[in-house]
């Protein structure tokens, strides 16, 4: 059944399959049928749903489940990565979120293989992971500026496969997500972050000259899709020029992921009553 503003769920409207990153409509909102002040609506409904049902994987965790979900934000500079991280992840417990952003490695990081870090920040057992950026960077940037030769990176892709899939395995969902906005709608960002002070600490003068390596950063994400996109962990893509259509269709990921671990609340690992009683009686 479609949910409540979705004519289409988003787990269907978003799939990375056969899509062609070069044709998509940056600012549409596929599968959503209503419109800005309708989806920020639903968002603030949807916000408590998901922040339940993280309650509950953390709940469990607590009580030796190793379950856990992982997101993975891809995205060009500016695509809102770190908004979904504030708004979306930052509508949930804390206390059950295990964040990671990867960067530049580091000279410490450098000299390991490039899944040394991201084992590192998997999630724990009833967490719910958010890597903003990931291990997709050794096939995106890494590819784009030749940092390491082709016959490097080329294995990457299947060995990344196989490293997700012992990840589900194991008991971690992973919900990957990828946010794209259009050249013209990150050049107003851009310039957003040069006009205000609070702002500033966002932009990176390196950013401009990345603009100019658009095409090839389709191609990589276009390659990344298509190669990465598995059974046990599919890829969706997200139209990122509406903030609030993100936001809402990842919230509606996270949700559908939470629900299909079918979490009840722990249950007591003492008898109520004669705890109760005890009480009462103290
Ligand atoms: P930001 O997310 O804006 O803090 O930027 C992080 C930067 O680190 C981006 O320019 C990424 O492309 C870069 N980065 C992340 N991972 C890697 C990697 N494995 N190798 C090289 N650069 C990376
Ligand atoms: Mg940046």
């Amino acid at each position: 059944m479609a949910k409540k503003g979705w004519s289409v769920p988003a787990t269907e409207a978003l799939k990375a399959d056969g899509l062609r990153i070069a044709d998509l409509d940056t600012s549409g909102t596929p599968g959503f049928k209503g419109d800005k002040s309708a989806g920020q609506e639903l968002l603030a409904e949807r916000t408590e749903v998901l922040s339940a049902l993280q309650e509950r994987l953390y709940a469990n965790g607590r009580s030796g489940d190793l379950r856990s979900v992982l997101l993975v934000l891809q995205g060009m500079d500016t695509a809102g990565k770190g908004g979904i991280v504030r708004h979306v992840i930052g509508s949930v417990d804390p206390q059950g979120v295990d964040h990671a952003a990867f960067g530049v490695p580091t000279e410490e990081e450098k000299r390991h293989h490039y899944l040394w870090r991201i084992r590192k920040a998997l999630p724990r057992g009833g967490q719910l992971g958010v890597f903003d950026r990931s291990h997709y960077e050794d096939v995106l940037v890494v590819r784009v500026h030749n940092l390491v030769p082709k016959e490097e990176w080329e294995p990457r892709y299947d060995e990344i496969n196989a490293f997700e899939k012992e990840l589900v395995d194991e008991g971690t969902t992973v919900v990957k997500v990828a946010m794209f906005v259009s050249l013209d709608e990150q050049k107003r960002r851009l310039l957003e972050r040069l006009e205000r002070p609070d702002k500033y600490w966002k932009f990176n003068p390196a950013d401009i000259d990345e603009r100019g390596y658009w095409p090839d950063y389709q191609e990589a994400y276009q390659a990344m899709l298509e190669r990465t996109s598995t059974k046990s962990a599919p890829w969706h893509v997200i139209p990122a020029d509406r903030k609030w259509y993100s936001r809402l269709a990842i919230t509606e990921l996270l949700i559908d992921a939470l629900e299909k671990l079918d979490l009840e609340w722990p249950p007591a690992k003492f008898d109520v009553d004669e705890q109760k009683k005890r009480l009462l009686e103290a």
